[in-house]
C-alpha cells in the first residue's frame, strides 16, 4: 500500500493510507537511504510503500523520491542531519512592517534558504490594520521589490480577517509550512484560517518561541479543505543551512540571472571587472538591499549567524 507520513514519534511513523486510515508503522530493518546521513531516514511528508500485519501495524519498505526536503543539523557538532519535512508545496513567511519590525535581511535569508531547498516561497504581511500611511507606503515598496523578483506577496490582518479567505484558497490539497519571527501572528493566523483545527499547533508554536521544546518531531495537521499545515519545532529561522561562498548567488534569482553576463564564471560579484551584477546594482535593476543580503550570506563563515 502507498501512504503519506503525517507524524513521526521516535521510531514510529503515522502513515495515512489512500483510504484515509492512519496506520502506526515502523521501518523495515534493512532500510537505507543513500547519500544523506540522517538521524531519521523518513520524515513527515514522505510518500512510502508499506504493508500491514494482522495486528494492524505497518512495515515501511520503500520511500518515493522526494521533490524537496528541509533539514537541519542534528546537533552543532554532529555530521548527521535531521530531516524536518519532505515534499513541501510551499512555505509562507509571515512578516510585519513593525510590531515587530522584520528586516529585509531576514526575509532575504529566508528566501535564499527556500531556494536552496527548492521550495516555493511566499510572503504574508500581517497586522495591516495597524499600519499608518508611512508604514503602508513602505510595505508597498517592499512588496513591489519581491513581486518583481517573483515572490508572491499577500496583505492580511489575522485579527480583522482581511485577506484571510484569499490566503485559505492557496492551501487546498497542498503541504504548507508557516514560518516567521515570534510575535508576527502565526498562531493567530492559523486559528483564523482553521477555527476547528486542533489547537495543539498553537501550543507547539508557543513552546518553540520560548525555546523550551526538546523534541524534534514534526507533525502535519490535516485541513478540512484538503491539504496540510506543517508544524515543525525549531524552524523559526526555517532551519539552518550552510550556503557555500560560491553558491550564495544561486539562491538570489535576480542575481543568478544577471550573473550569466559576468565575464568570469566564478565571479563573486564584489570587485571583478565586467561584473554584470555590480552593473545591475548600479543601474538599480538589482536592489541594493538584496545585494547587501547576498554579501552578508557570502561573508558569513560562522554558521551561528545564519539562524
Ligand atoms: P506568533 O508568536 O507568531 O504565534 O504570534 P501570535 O499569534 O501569538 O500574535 C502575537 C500578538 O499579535 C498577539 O497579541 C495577537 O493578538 C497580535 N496579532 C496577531 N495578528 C494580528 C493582526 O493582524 N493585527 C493586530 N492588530 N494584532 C495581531
Ligand atoms: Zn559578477
Amino acid at each position: 500500500m502507498k501512504g503519506l507520513v503525517i507524524k513521526n514519534t521516535g521510531s514510529w511513523y503515522h502513515v495515512k493510507s489512500d483510504d484515509g486510515q492512519i496506520i502506526e508503522s515502523k521501518i523495515k530493518g534493512s532500510f537505507r537511504i543513500k547519500d544523506i546521513r540522517t538521524t531519521n531516514p523518513i520524515a513527515v511528508g514522505d510518500v512510502v510503500l508499506f504493508e500491514v500485519n494482522t495486528e494492524g501495524f505497518g512495515t515501511i519498505s520503500k520511500i518515493e523520491p522526494r521533490r524537496n526536503y528541509i533539514i537541519r543539523k542534528a546537533s552543532n557538532l554532529s555530521k548527521e542531519s535531521h530531516i524536518l519535512a519532505a515534499n513541501l508545496d510551499q512555505v509562507f513567511l509571515l512578516v510585519t512592517v513593525n510590531y515587530p519590525k522584520v528586516s529585509t535581511t531576514f526575509i532575504d535569508r529566508f528566501l535564499a534558504t527556500a531556494e536552496a531547498y527548492n521550495v516555493p516561497a511566499r510572503l504574508i504581511f500581517n497586522k495591516t490594520d495597524l499600519y499608518n500611511a508611512e508604514e503602508q507606503e513602505y510595505m508597498n515598496a517592499v512588496i513591489h521589490l519581491y513581486e518583481t523578483i517573483g515572490y508572491p506577496c499577500y496583505c492580511i490582518s489575522a485579527v480583522t480577517g482581511e485577506g484571510v479567505e484569499a490566503l485559505k484558497g492557496l492551501l487546498g490539497d497542498k503541504i504548507s509550512l508557516f514560518s516567521g519571527h515570534s510575535g508576527v501572528g502565526k498562531s493567530t493566523l492559523i486559528k483564523a484560517l482553521f477555527p476547528d483545527l486542533d489547537l495543539k499547533i498553537a501550543a507547539i508554536s508557543q513552546a518553540h518561541n520560548k525555546g523550551t521544546h526538546t523534541t524534534t518531531f514534526s507533525e502535519m495537521f490535516p485541513l478540512s479543505e484538503g491539504g496540510y499545515v506543517i508544524d515543525t519545532p525549531g524552524v523559526k529561522g526555517f532551519g539552518t543551512i550552510d550556503i557555500g561562498k560560491g553558491e550564495a548567488g544561486h539562491f538570489f534569482p535576480e542575481i543568478f540571472a544577471a550573473s550569466k553576463q559576468c565575464r568570469f564564471a566564478n565571479c563573486t560579484h564584489t570587485h571583478e571587472p565586467n561584473c554584470a551584477v555590480l552593473r545591475a546594482v548600479e543601474n538599480h535593476e538589482i536592489s541594493r538591499s538584496r545585494y547587501q543580503s547576498y554579501l552578508g550570506i557570502m561573508e558569513d563563515d560562522s554558521e551561528g549567524k545564519y539562524r
